[in-house]
């Protein structure tokens, strides 16, 4: 029996045949769901089975997509997304006007992988004690270190360090505005030197972290999948900016991601892309591609995690005896005091005492 998407049961639209354009006969073949459109039927969620898929994805069947006209834009309509952002878009302080590129730079370095929730008191204090990168650059990675708290990743604290001192010393204390030049900085890569490009200089580019990626990969390919960004994503996401607004576009997208099209429980009767999503009308097939949980409890980043804290909160190196204290199991602690060390996150102080680097 052929699979009916959910949203057309029990209704007597028919949004499947309308959002997809498709007049031809449906399939004969058996069918199972698959998230996508088939390009015979034009109905989303099934295919011929078992044979490889007779359905297209964006971009990877011309023909198809002749058949279908179908545009991108029209399933992620920039007037839409544009509209759900000024009524709905949080008031955070790095979307401030012309807060400039330097905290703009610090927010999306500590967004990535955290929480805003998280980052904000975090945020609010490093751009008071360093509000340009030349007061950071002035201090010790130590400081850096001190100053990231429990954001997680500390590492990046050190990354933003050296950041400010390439700043100060290849870039007169001013952030790049281009992307090639902003991916030359040290720890900033494809998605922070888009970021910074775009929201702190307007430029059209493409910026995609998880939250883009969810929004387009289930309202535009209609399916789930979990994984990080791609070229192909950032390939699809330029067609999609607008030639006016290409910034705001992009933070929208990302908000609606953060705010509605959620992991875990999109509120779909809320999101603007309703009538149009794919994988919304295709009866919201699970992921192909499992998310990974990633652990915590016993693993060596909750002993780096509880190392580090104790030399944050020390107003002076603490000998090893002391540090000791962090966790019971000895040859996994001193496996992390070594990988600490390598990253450069701690360092001996004189004879066998830790500490912060200074
Ligand atoms: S309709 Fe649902 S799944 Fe589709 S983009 Fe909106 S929230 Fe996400």
């Amino acid at each position: 029996m052929r699979a009916t998407p959910r949203s057309a049961r029990g209704s007597s639209r028919r949004p499947v045949r309308a959002l997809c354009g498709c007049r031809a006969p449906r399939a004969t073949t058996p069918t199972i769901r698959c998230g996508i459109f088939c390009a015979q039927c034009g109905i989303p969620g099934v295919r011929p089975s078992p044979l490889r898929c007779a359905g297209w994805s964006l971009n990877s069947n011309p023909v198809a997509e002749k058949r279908f006209s179908l545009n991108p834009r029209d399933l992620l309509p920039p007037r839409a997304i544009l509209e759900f952002f000024a009524h709905h878009g949080r008031d955070l302080p790095w979307r401030h006007p012309a807060i400039g590129a330097w905290p703009i730079l610090v927010s999306e370095v500590m967004l990535q992988q955290t929480p805003v929730a998280r980052v904000l008191p975090v945020f609010e204090h490093w751009l008071r004690t360093w509000p340009t990168p030349g007061h950071l650059a002035a201090d010790a990675p130590g400081d850096a270190v001190r100053a990231w708290g429990r954001l997680g990743y500390p590492r990046r604290a050190l990354r933003l360090h050296a950041c400010a001192t390439a700043i100060i010393t290849d870039h007169g204390g001013v952030v790049p505005e281009e992307v090639d030049v902003l991916l030359t900085l040290p720890g900033v890569g494809d998605y922070t030197a888009r970021a910074v490009a775009a929201f702190a200089y307007g430029a059209a580019a493409p910026v995609v972290d998880t939250n883009v990626r969810r929004v387009i990969n289930r309202a535009i390919r209609g399916n789930n999948d979990a994984g990080p960004a791609t070229a192909a994503d950032r390939s699809l996401m330029q067609t999609l900016l607008p030639d006016q607004q290409a910034a705001t576009f992009s933070a929208a997208v990302m908000e609606l991601g953060a705010l509605i099209c959620t992991r875990a429980a999109p509120e779909c009767g809320r999101c603007p892309l309703r009538e149009s999503c794919r994988w919304l009308a295709a009866g919201q097939p699970s992921s192909e591609v499992r998310n990974k949980k990633q652990a915590w409890n016993g693993t060596d980043r909750q002993v780096r995690g509880r190392i580090l804290a104790l030399l944050r909160d020390a107003p002076e190196p603490l000998s090893e005896a002391e540090v000791r204290l962090a966790w019971p199991d000895a040859e996994q602690w001193q496996r992390c005091v070594n990988s600490l060390l390598a990253d450069k996150l701690i360092a001996r102080a004189d004879g066998q005492a830790l500490m912060l680097p200074s």
